[in-house]
């Protein structure tokens, strides 16, 4: 079976979660990082 939308894809993949609190992390083009915004702040303390 082939997708049609590329984005189509992206959307069906599972969402990742944040190892340190187990929040949904939002799939950023620039990231590589596994945790949530929350914890990266707190972890450039
Ligand atoms: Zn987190």
């Amino acid at each position: 079976m082939q997708t049609k939308n590329p984005m189509e894809f992206f959307r069906n993949l599972p969402s990742k979660q944040c190892p340190e609190c187990g929040d949904v992390v939002h799939e950023q083009a620039e990231s590589y990082l596994m945790e949530c915004d929350r914890c990266l702040a707190k972890k450039e303390d």
